[in-house]
């Protein structure tokens, strides 16, 4: 019998302080003493999903095997937990209104004005317990995105409010999570923007259970003393979370920190036993100190925000670590990129990447690159719009077909061979209707993906509209371009790759929403792999 036990996670004084990587990390350690976990990201915002977010604005949107699009921080759980998460992981404000109102709208509230206490707040409560229900799971871990005071955040903090209240002490607690500024010129940590924090959650009627402060320094016993007294926590529930080299070394500091024992003791729950971290450390220590070193161009339209490739960045961290080998990513903005200067761009780096994205900004410097991969026989690893820039390149430089395009650019190009899935025909409305999730992809026996996945029937996340258009399969396989995977149900072409190049691959799908510190991504593994080797 599974626990039930919740634990939410606010944030309070400033946002980007890492909920996120706390929450995962907390989990990672529960899960690594035996535990079964997941951790679910209430975002409140107002869109349904983030798949209608620019990147700009929420950097990268995250697709679940079930074909949810989320919030970047369910790569992080599935990163560091490596067990997949679903529809119910993320919920919005947008979503949460959309079933209150559907519900209204069919008479369901009976005659009742629909409010937010309790109408709100109890979609809110079943969203939140849903998640426990479907999985066996003994921790369910909450992150409520935003920070504490913000108006939108205040009907997720009073359901939290009411949810402690229901399943008592022993069966939820919070974790606030706040930052400790450092003032250089008295050189001084300073706790009164934690005190002011505990103070408004204290208002909405929660008091934290542990505390999580942020610090770019470390904290001392006075400073743990002095928030302990004021925030009414006890001393060993201050937990100090300082600035670390890596994401991957943060479930390390939270054991050193006892987040996990300190949780186990107030939810009455054995600590004992150690937690199992051996591979953990091992995998931190590579990442940290490698013994080889590559360059990998990213070329994007997104680059000036990193967290808009996030996964890809993750992916990259994995498959160094595989490889001994620290993966320097040149993220370029595709736009810059032209004929004249593509050396200098691309002087020094081992391989290419052509990242995915929709519509036409920057779209000839992504074909470019692919061109340039080509000649220059440099890994290229084309994913999703990346993958279409390669087969356009391949049809107008090889197969000589002036002006070929993707119709999602070019709807009149005389050559279309990137094009609108049939399925797609007749869709109007934007949001979550892609073709999205995973889907099985048959490896063709012969080509390199088959060597490198060692597996004839793999299945990968997809996110897009476009695809390669089969009536010009023919003439690309003539001509030293071939597809390596196929859906077996649709016939679709999943991946292409050229033999005869030293490694040039593109995939339709996104193998980089896939890759975990255990499982790092066998394309992302071989493609780090090629790359170092090219160096040598
Ligand atoms: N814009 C392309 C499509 O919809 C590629 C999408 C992507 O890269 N995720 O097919």
């Amino acid at each position: 019998m599974a626990l039930k036990k919740y634990i939410f996670v606010t944030g309070g004084v400033t946002s980007s302080l890492g909920k996120g990587i706390i929450s995962a990390s907390l989990a990672k350690l529960l899960q690594s003493r035996g535990y079964t976990v997941t951790i679910q990201k209430l975002d409140p915002y107002i869109n349904v999903d983030p798949g209608t977010l620019n990147p700009y604005e929420h950097g990268e949107c995250y697709v679940t095997e079930d074909g949810a699009e989320t919030d970047l921080d369910l790569g992080h759980y599935e990163r560091f937990l490596n067990i997949p998460t679903t529809q119910n992981n993320n919920v919005t404000t947008g979503r949460i209104y959309q079933s209150v109102i559907n519900k209204e709208r069919k008479g369901d509230y009976l005659g009742k004005t629909v409010q937010v206490i309790p109408h709100i707040t109890d979609e809110i409560k079943r969203r939140i317990k849903i998640l426990g229900t479907r999985g066996n799971f003994d921790f369910i871990i909450t992150e409520i995105g935003g920070t504490v005071g913000d108006i939108e955040s205040l009907p997720y903090i009073e359901a939290i409010r009411q949810m402690k209240w229901e399943l008592g002490p022993l069966n939820s607690l919070v974790i606030h999570l706040t930052l400790v500024p450092f003032l250089s010129a008295s050189a001084e940590l300073k706790t009164k923007p934690t005190q002011h924090s505990v103070k408004l959650l204290l208002e909405n009627g929660i008091q934290p259970n542990i505390l999580v402060l942020r610090s770019e320094h470390p904290l001392n016993n006075e400073l743990r003393k002095k928030v302990a007294l004021f925030c009414n926590v006890d001393y060993n529930s201050v937990i100090e979370s300082v600035d670390v080299s890596t994401i991957y070394e943060v479930p390390l500091l939270m054991q050193k920190e006892n987040l996990d024992i300190t949780v186990l003791r107030k939810m009455d729950l054995p600590g004992t036993e150690k937690p199992e971290m051996k591979p953990w450390r091992q995998f931190v220590a590579r990442v940290k100190n490698p013994r080889n070193s590559i360059t990998i161009a990213l070329v994007g339209k997104y680059v000036e925000l990193p967290d808009a490739y996030k996964s890809i960045m993750e992916s990259f961290v994995h498959a160094g670590s595989v490889n001994d080998c620290r993966v320097e990513v040149r993220s370029i903005q595709s736009e810059k990129i032209s004929e004249n200067n593509i050396d200098s761009h691309f002087s020094g780096v081992q391989g290419i990447l052509v990242a995915p994205g929709f519509g036409d900004r920057g779209i000839e410097g992504k074909i470019l690159s692919a061109r340039y991969a080509r000649e220059m026989n440099l890994p290229f690893f084309g994913i999703c719009l990346g993958m279409q820039c390669a087969v356009i390149e391949f049809a107008r430089n090889v197969l000589g077909l002036e002006d070929a395009h993707s119709t999602e650019m070019d709807i009149k190009t005389p050559h279309p061979v990137i094009d609108l899935m049939e399925e797609q025909k007749g869709v109007t409305i934007k949001g979550g209707t892609m073709r999205l999730g995973v889907y099985p992809c048959n490896i063709s026996p012969d080509s390199r993906c088959s060597a490198i996945y060692r597996n004839s029937e793999v299945m990968e996340r997809h996110r897009h509209r476009y695809e390669f258009n089969n009536s010009y399969l023919e003439l690309f396989e003539k001509n030293g371009m071939k597809q390596a995977g196929i859906n077996p149900d649709t016939g679709l072409v999943e991946i292409m790759e050229i033999p005869d190049h030293k490694w040039f691959i593109g995939v339709q799908f996104h193998p980089e929403y896939r890759s975990t510190v255990l499982n790092p991504h066998p394309l992302f593994i071989d493609f780090v792999r090629a790359a170092l080797e090219n160096r040598k």
